[in-house]
């Protein structure tokens, strides 16, 4: 048997001291090919969730510490996770930038907005790249059964108001395919009163699933789409077309939210 220490000799891709197996290799093999660039590899803070994107030194992963403590499997699902979250802004996926019409609003607003790009936009991401995660027979999922459960049995804070908790329902219903879990939190809504937000959270999910997004203009409408759902009568988001900027050699492309508020803040 041979031991760690020669099985990472013969270690043919490794990404911060995790051997990556065949496909996972092939990916990342793939997504610098599409960036033009080597990936690089950082770990976040136990805060970050993990991330990718292009910087002026080029395309990039974050991983977060905890997932290095992890299984091997775990450790190889999260850096394919953030792979194919690179991959898409190579082939076009764009993030999101608001184009507040109002800055008095956009003050007061914007860290909520800038929020549900993390809760919202990625799920929606998720719901394009979690099936080849799957088909390389990781379980992409997993971090937010994980969570959901955490909160189910009280050991992480509860969703703290109604969008959140909407979020909340959304993302279970579009990440996880686990029926047990799905059934576990409506009763838990349900025993909370929380009927509005469980309805809006299948709403939205199925605004994602209705729409099927494939390109980056399906994303970023059935992201104005989710976001016109949610803040209802406070505001409304249009996509306006993309903006194309210049990170070093690479260029980056963002979606241009225009954010019209409907109500005084
Ligand atoms: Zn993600």
């Amino acid at each position: 048997m041979p031991s760690e220490a020669d099985k990472s000799n013969t270690c043919q891709t490794a990404l911060l001291g995790v051997c990556l197996s065949k496909q996972p290799a092939t990916l990342l093999k793939e997504v610098e090919q599409l960036c033009g660039a080597p990936v690089h590899a950082r770990l976040g803070t136990e805060y970050n969730v993990g991330g990718a994107d292009v910087s002026e030194q080029g395309p990039f992963i974050v991983i977060n510490p905890y997932v290095l403590k992890e299984t091997k499997t775990r450790q190889e699902a999260a850096i394919v996770h953030e792979l194919l979250h690179l991959k898409l802004r190579a082939k076009g996926f764009g993030g999101v930038k608001y184009e507040p019409t109002e800055t008095r609003f956009y003050n007061i607003a914007g860290p909520f907005l800038e929020e549900m790009v993390g809760l919202i936009h990625a799920p929606i991401e998720h719901y394009i790249i979690f099936p080849e995660m799957r088909g390389m027979g990781f379980d992409p999922g997993i971090e937010v059964k994980h969570y959901c459960s955490s909160v189910l049995e009280g050991k992480e804070k509860e969703p703290i108001d109604d969008d959140q908790r909407a979020v909340f329902f959304f993302r279970a219903l579009l990440e996880t395919n686990d029926q047990k879990l799905i059934s576990k939190l409506m009763s838990f809504y349900e025993s909370k009163h929380w009927n509005g937000p469980m309805a809006l959270g299948k709403k939205l999910a199925q605004i994602v699933k209705d729409s099927n997004p494939r390109a980056p203009d399906d994303v970023a409408n059935v992201y104005a789409s989710c976001m016109n759902t949610l803040l209802e009568r406070r505001a409304r988001l249009e996509f306006k077309g993309w903006f194309y900027f210049k990170r070093g050699r690479f260029e980056v492309k963002v979606a241009r939210m225009w954010i019209v508020p409907l109500i005084q803040l």
